[in-house]
């Protein structure tokens, strides 16, 4: 059987398409390995969000090209090929290039590889990623995009140039497809896309507070993390989507990626909204649900940042102490319109950069002060592997106050109802896949560690 390795970067959507691939790959005859070194074919599942993680991409094609020019081949998938075609092609002369809008066809490029013949297909379509079968790595996890593409056009987006226009997938096979997966017994439902509270702008209305509602209503046990809302959209449906919220299949988590908390930013991105509105949604949700899981995502050192705006994100991350912050170094696309700016000093861009990290650092840490010893309701939901795991290196990373070492082994993940990681050392395998109740012995930034009682 044809050994296959996949490796893939980026977000959730891009973990649910490697899995769509694995799926497609599986219904031809072919098998999939973790040894890279006995792999016939590697695909890679490229990601353009990050210009850091376009780097490693772009590094990693580099290393392996040498040991896949005779006989093995390589394969790039994902969001580059959409936007960075010709250096793709210059980096790895031999590979062969299938992009995000053409996954359905991964079969054929295998095939015709096999063959010895070099593919490249890309090309924008409308493809309804909803309904295509995939393998779930985790059995109790489905990720289920809702979308593809963004009705935005921020100046700095390389995401958009690869995705297209918004293209909402019918509701219909959104739930077929949940439902299919809750029955093969699936917990936890993500839905995922570049921005879901856009879900159904493109048919001419907001349609997510009802799809909301159809798949909440389905009979079966398990939790929703609905994943990304632009603060524009969400705005429009406040008190609808807090309605929904109070829901108790729905983990109070809400991601609201603001990228700057100076309005003259905001606006200079093209994004439609005003700091005053994200207040507002964070607001009127800690309102309702004064323990919800605030996640949002900042780009620093935007080219006409000045030291005032650093100061507006800074204040931002005091005042509204995010739970959860992704922070981006601004990164110049020569395909975009922010490309055209002249970018700031590097040293400004990672001071900066190291002055809101460490306010939010300062934050979390006091926002998650309440939890500790309290007892908790988790639902286990992934046995870490014991080495080499995101999790672990995040924790060798970022939370160091946790002495990590003392937890390599017998250790898995949990999230309480506002979906914080709680991560349990047990030597009883049952408790994966259950709700259990744990004691939260100790906190850091990202993770709280619990005890099982
Ligand atoms: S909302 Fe803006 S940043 Fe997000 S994908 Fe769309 S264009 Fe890109």
């Amino acid at each position: 059987m044809l050994q296959i390795y996949i490796e893939t970067y980026g977000c959730s959507n891009n973990i649910a398409e490697s899995g769509i691939m694995k799926a497609l790959l599986y219904s031809h005859g072919c098998s999939f390995t973790n040894n890279l070194d006995i792999a016939e074919i590697m695909i890679i599942n490229t990601c353009i969000v990050k210009q850091k993680t376009i780097s490693k991409i772009k590094r990693r094609i580099q290393d392996l090209m040498p040991k896949f020019d005779n006989g093995r081949k390589i394969i790039i998938a994902g969001c580059m090929p959409e936007v960075l075609l010709t250096e793709i092609i210059k980096l790895s002369s031999h590979s062969s290039i299938i992009s995000t809008h053409r996954i359905k066809e991964i079969s054929k490029v295998v095939e015709s590889v096999l063959k010895g013949k070099r593919v490249v297909l890309t090309g924008k379509s409308n493809l309804e990623k909803c309904s295509l079968p995939k393998i779930r790595e985790n059995k109790l996890i489905t990720i289920i995009p809702i979308s593809s593409g963004c009705n935005g056009s921020c100046s700095y987006c390389l995401a958009r140039l690869a995705k297209g226009s918004l293209f909402s997938y019918p509701e219909d096979e959104i739930i077929k497809s949940i439902e299919n997966d809750l029955k093969q017994g699936a917990k936890e439902i993500w839905l995922t896309s570049q921005d879901n509270a856009s879900y159904g702008l493109d048919r001419g209305k907001q349609e997510l507070p009802e799809l909301l509602n159809k798949v909440l209503n389905l009979k079966h046990n398990f939790k929703l993390r609905l994943g990304m809302m632009n603060p524009n959209n969400i705005h429009q449906i406040l008190d609808k989507m807090i309605e929904i919220y109070k829901n108790k299949k729905m983990y109070k988590f809400l991601h609201i990626p603001i990228q700057s908390a100076s309005n003259k930013i905001i606006q200079d991105m093209g994004r439609l909204y005003n700091i005053e509105q994200v207040i507002e949604i964070i607001q009127k949700f800690r309102k309702e649900f004064p323990d919800i899981t605030i996640a949002t995502d900042i780009i620093v050192g935007y080219p006409i940042e000045t030291e005032e705006d650093h100061k507006l994100n800074l204040e931002f991350l005091k005042t509204y102490k995010p739970d959860v912050f992704n922070l981006s170094k601004f990164s110049s696309h020569k395909n975009t319109k922010a490309g055209k700016l002249l970018v700031l000093n590097k040293e400004l861009i990672n001071k900066r950069a190291s002055e809101l990290m460490e306010m939010h650092r300062k934050t979390a840490m006091e926002n998650k002060q309440k939890f500790k010893d309290k007892i908790i309701k988790v639902f286990v939901n992934v046995k870490v592997p014991a080495s080499g795991s995101g999790t672990l290196s995040m924790l060798q990373n970022s939370d160091k106050n946790f002495g990590h070492k003392k937890i390599s082994n017998n250790l898995y993940e949990s999230r309480d109802d506002n979906y914080n990681i709680i991560l349990i050392k047990s030597s009883d395998k049952s408790i994966l896949g259950k709700n259990i109740d744990v004691k939260v012995k100790s906190i850091g930034v990202h993770h709280m560690i619990g005890e099982v009682v």
